[in-house]
């Protein structure tokens, strides 16, 4: 906003009347002049906007000639409602200069500081070290605590005592737990492993002979004689040998009915299976 021109009235101009201190009649601040007015403000030490009562933390702030301080929107906010009001038609036909709205003194100049804001900052870093400082001691603390008994204290240092012993155990014991666990694992790995190692080995239900008709021994007869065998395989003998009579087997292979016999029984299957294609068999005499 550009500073006002100074309106003297009548009286003022013909020195009837004192101009107001500071005004500086419509005149911009000179740097000293600033520098005062902003070391009043600062011994004041006020660090809340007049206007609506907040501190001025990190939001534009304005400083006045008149060495008062604002948020830059505050002032806006008051500049704007007086001039509205000086517009109304209800206003005076002269309309009152605008003023401070603390010490009302009128023709002031504005001027943008970043003091408020620079001592928040600074408040909020030294807060900030404060907090870190207190977190880091709170951590080296502990560490020296756990590190070292407390020096010439009984009490505080039997206190000690019995937390270190009881941490010591809890340790001990969770590693006696860890390891234990451990093992059980590798048992558990190791069983599994034989048993998918033998299952392939595993014993099966033996199977039954089995159970020919007539006309399915005709057909097993038939297959022997188209296979042409005139000798028992076990014990190399003709099967035609009328002393030795031949026993059929239902997988259609031919031995002695003594040989198989024996056979049988020195077999240690539960069910002998055929000597020459190993199928479970039934027998019949031909
Ligand atoms: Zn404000
Ligand atoms: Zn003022
Ligand atoms: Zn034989
Ligand atoms: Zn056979």
């Amino acid at each position: 906003m550009p500073p006002r021109e100074l309106r003297l009235s009548l009286a003022q101009q013909l020195g009837l009347v004192a101009i107001p201190e500071g005004t500086h009649a419509g005149r911009a601040p000179e740097a000293s002049e600033w520098d005062a007015a902003r070391a009043a403000w600062r011994e004041r030490g006020s660090d809340a906007c007049a206007i609506c009562l907040e501190p001025f933390a990190i939001s534009a702030q304005v400083l006045l000639s008149c060495s008062h301080a604002f948020h830059e929107t505050c002032l806006a906010a008051f500049e704007a409602h007086a001039a509205a009001q000086a517009a109304a038609p209800e206003a005076p036909v002269v309309a009152p200069p605008l003023a401070c709205p603390l010490c009302r003194k009128t023709e002031y100049h504005k001027m943008r500081v970043t003091d408020a804001g620079r001592a928040y900052i600074t408040a909020m870093v030294v807060r900030i070290q404060a907090w870190w400082r207190s977190v880091s001691q709170a951590r080296k603390y502990k560490a020296l605590r756990l590190a070292a008994p407390p020096p010439a204290h009984p009490t505080r240092r039997r206190a000690w005592l019995v937390d270190k012993l009881a941490a010591t155990s809890d340790a001990m014991l969770a590693a006696v737990e860890a390891t234990h666990s451990e093992a059980d694992e590798l048992c558990a790995l190791i069983d599994a492993q034989l048993a998918a190692a033998r299952s392939p080995h595993d014993p099966k239900p033996p199977p039954l002979p089995p159970s020919l008709s007539g006309t399915e021994w005709q057909a097993v007869y038939l297959r022997a004689l188209d296979r042409g065998c005139d000798e028992c395989t076990i014990c190399l003998g003709s099967l035609a040998d009328p002393q030795r009579p031949p026993t059929l087997l239902s997988c259609s292979h031919v031995f002695h009915a003594a040989c198989i016999a024996s056979f049988e029984a020195f077999t240690l299957e539960a069910t002998p299976t055929c000597p020459i294609c190993r199928a479970p068999f039934a027998k019949h005499a031909v």
